[in-house]
């Protein structure tokens, strides 16, 4: 699988089959649905209502198991068994901190290892996705920048851990569809009692997880299209938050056609600490991310970019820099807001996060300018719930390994 466009610094492997010959159906699009239908001997009428039917139980409902589904001809149910699966991620290893969040390491079909974490609040809970197995680039306060970049994650990996996230959270809605209509090449259809669509718990979703998602825009965005489709899970873009270190030609598209809430990860605001920290920066400088910003589609209405800022201490976490931060806020007219993320450390890295009164200092400065800059309270510290954590708790490269790593990615950047 070739990273498209000019920004492509690697090649990755394809996504495997988690069902032997039996075709997976999660994170095809409905029409590709009722293509497999067809190929696999169905009209094409019969195709297009059975990928319906098979859409709203999978998505709306969390069925994977096609003799659930009450409204397909019985004698049907065993040949879609036969011939498709709904395949979950294998869950390798489930956490819970003592704060509420919970963590999960998954496995794909080829065994390669990746993370989503779920992040409980009052008013909302997060699921924060992977896009990638491990990452290209190389953000030298990242852990999952330590770690080669194995394979993107397919559509059906992406919306897996959605999916896999409310079966973990009990949260499909329980019941019989009243109202979805019976099926008319049916006689033999079961009745059992009222569906009810339960309150949510998982109401918000960030591409925050391992990866790079702007360099794994396809299967990104088929993945978030089926998240926000209206008979499926039903998230509104509004609730969903792609973030970016900065690749910069991708991001007008990202607006464009998936369009949900943009993150940049931003995290320095001179070209010598932005280098350092964010390497993708010797390719995409601040001013080009910047006007690229300005550019997203929406923003500036009712549309706010989040940046992201990490506290690093003595590195980016200067009164000078909050200054700055806010000079640049204002010069490209951007309607923005600022998230200060307390560093989460990791063995060997080599960053310490700033002191609670540096943060709250900084803090203050810029919403004195104006401008919302909210500290992120670290969450699930006690089982390391931070980016790219978990996985890579089983491999401790050394120090030596970690720079030849960094010196290979940015080679590859060019
Ligand atoms: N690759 C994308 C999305 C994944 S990283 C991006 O870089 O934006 C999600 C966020 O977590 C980024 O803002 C990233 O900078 C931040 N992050 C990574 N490691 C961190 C750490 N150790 N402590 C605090 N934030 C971290
Ligand atoms: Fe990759 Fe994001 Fe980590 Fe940077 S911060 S290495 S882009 S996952």
């Amino acid at each position: 699988m070739q990273i498209p466009g000019h920004i492509d610094p690697v090649t990755t492997g394809t996504v495997p089959l988690r069902g032997g010959n039996r075709i997976d159906l999660v994170g095809l699009s409905r029409d590709a649905i009722g293509g497999v239908l067809v190929e696999a001997g169905l009209d094409a009428k019969a195709a297009k209502l059975r990928a319906k039917q098979i859409w709203h139980w999978m998505y709306h409902r969390g069925v994977t198991d096609f003799e659930a589904m009450t409204d397909i001809a019985k004698a049907m149910r065993p040949w879609l068994t036969d011939r498709f699966i709904i395949g979950r991620p294998t869950v390798r290893e489930a956490q819970v901190s003592s704060d509420g969040t919970r963590k999960w390491l998954l496995a794909a079909a080829d065994g390669q290892e990746y993370e989503m974490v779920f992040i409980p609040d009052a008013d909302r809970g997060t699921l924060c996705v992977s896009s990638q197995v491990g990452c290209t680039l190389n953000c030298r306060f990242c852990h999952t920048g330590t770690m080669r970049l194995v394979r993107n994650l397919g559509a059906g990996e992406i919306v897996g851990q959605v999916m896999l996230a409310r079966d973990e959270l009990g949260e499909w809605p329980k019941g019989t569809m009243a109202g979805f209509g019976p099926d008319p090449e049916d006689d033999d259809e079961e009745d059992g009692g009222h569906y009810t669509a339960d309150g949510r718990i998982l109401t918000n979703i960030v591409m925050m997880g391992m990866g790079e998602p702007l360099y794994n825009f396809d299967e990104v965005k088929g993945a978030l299209k089926i998240v926000m489709d209206g008979d499926g899970l039903a998230l509104s873009r509004r609730r969903i938050t792609l973030s970016t270190s900065g690749v910069v030609p991708m991001m007008a598209r990202a607006g464009e056609e998936i369009g949900v809430n943009l993150a940049v990860s931003l995290h320095a605001v001179s070209k010598e600490i932005r280098d350092e920290i964010v390497p993708l920066n010797r390719k995409y400088g601040i001013d080009e991310l910047l006007k690229a910003c300005a550019d997203y589609p929406g923003a500036g209405n009712s549309r706010r970019i989040t940046f992201e800022y990490v506290m690093l201490k003595d590195k980016n976490d200067s009164d000078d820099d909050a200054r700055e931060l806010v000079r640049l806020i204002r010069e490209y007219g951007l309607h923005a807001k600022v998230n200060l993320i307390p560093f989460n450390p990791w063995p060997g890295a080599i960053y310490e996060c700033s002191s609670p009164e540096r943060v709250k200092a900084f803090s203050n400065l810029i919403f004195k300018a104006g401008i919302s800059a909210p500290i992120r309270t670290p969450r699930g510290r006690d089982i390391m719930a931070a980016c790219g954590q978990l996985k890579s708790a089983a491999t401790k490269p050394t120090r030596a390994e970690l720079d030849r790593i960094a010196e290979e990615k940015q080679a590859a950047l060019g």
